[in-house]
């Protein structure tokens, strides 16, 4: 099969997902002459982790901006579990149940991190929320500095609040960015094991995701984009196997 079939036949597959709680079509966003979106397409599936992969400046953080509501679409469309929410505000949208991480955390520097937590709730899911808080600081191993500001917490442990905070607010399908992003190795494997038992629990993923082997090992399938647009999507092992994306893809400095 040659490079475009491939990639056609791939796109095929990304259609054909059943049920999918994201669904993209066509999506355009222009930054003055820089075309960040392109005509993005893709969908993520409900229980699904799907991997977002592509060069520097590829447009991954303007889509998850796109979906998120922070930034407005200039042309197509956005379906967020049976909801268009292109072009909606970033609180309406999170009011549905989406939630994001930022590569650089959003906290309240000056409250505690349980503080943090509640806050998290308090925008969105206030019930149960002090036996959620505890849960949360179980699952991330924060009990021992749940009394601690945010601004003493190591750069590691601010990722995991602010995942932490995502986790409060109870979303159905959690957008996170570069979340491992030169974080210790400890750290990096209590994130995975949160999003292995949040998954579990019914909740999707969407992440954007430098690091090959996190990718391997907790994508169900990834999305390729480069300059705007998605390339190709599929298991690990059909993206590496289709050499043309992995050179597009590794073949540029990061
Ligand atoms: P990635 O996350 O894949 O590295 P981005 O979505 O951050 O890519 O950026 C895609 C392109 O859009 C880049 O060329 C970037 O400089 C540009 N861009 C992103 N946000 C803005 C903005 N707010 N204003 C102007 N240009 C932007
Ligand atoms: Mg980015």
């Amino acid at each position: 099969m040659s490079g475009t079939a491939q990639v056609q036949a791939q796109s095929r597959a990304v259609a054909a997902i059943d049920d999918p709680i994201l669904v993209v079509r066509d999506v355009h966003k222009h930054f003055g002459g820089i075309k960040a979106s392109n005509g993005v397409d893709l969908e993520v599936g409900r229980r699904e982790i799907a991997g977002l992969i592509g060069p520097n400046g590829s447009g991954k953080s303007t889509l998850f901006s796109l979906v998120a509501g922070t930034v407005a679409p200039d042309r197509g469309q956005i379906r967020f579990d049976g909801h268009d929410i292109a072009g909606r505000k970033a609180y309406t949208i999170a009011r549905l149940g989406l939630a994001r991480t930022f590569q650089i955390p959003a906290l309240f520097d000056n409250m505690t991190v349980t503080e943090n937590l509640l806050a998290a709730a308090a925008e969105g899911q206030w019930d149960g929320a002090r036996q959620r808080a505890d849960e949360t600081l179980a699952l991330l191993h924060l009990e021992a500095v749940a009394g601690n500001r945010a601004s003493d917490l190591s750069g590691g442990q601010q990722k995991l609040l602010e995942f932490g905070r995502v986790i409060m607010r109870r979303a159905s399908l959690i957008l996170l960015d570069e979340v491992t992003a030169g974080v210790h190795p400890n750290i990096r494997k209590i994130i995975l094991e949160a999003i292995a038992r949040l998954r579990k629990e019914g909740t999707s993923f969407f992440v954007i995701e430098h690091d090959m082997e996190m990718v391997r090992n907790v994508c169900d399938r990834i999305i390729v984009m480069d300059s705007g647009r998605v390339v190709t999507s599929g298991t690990f092992d059909d993206i590496v196997r289709n050499s043309e994306v992995m050179q597009t893809y590794l073949g540029r400095p990061q």
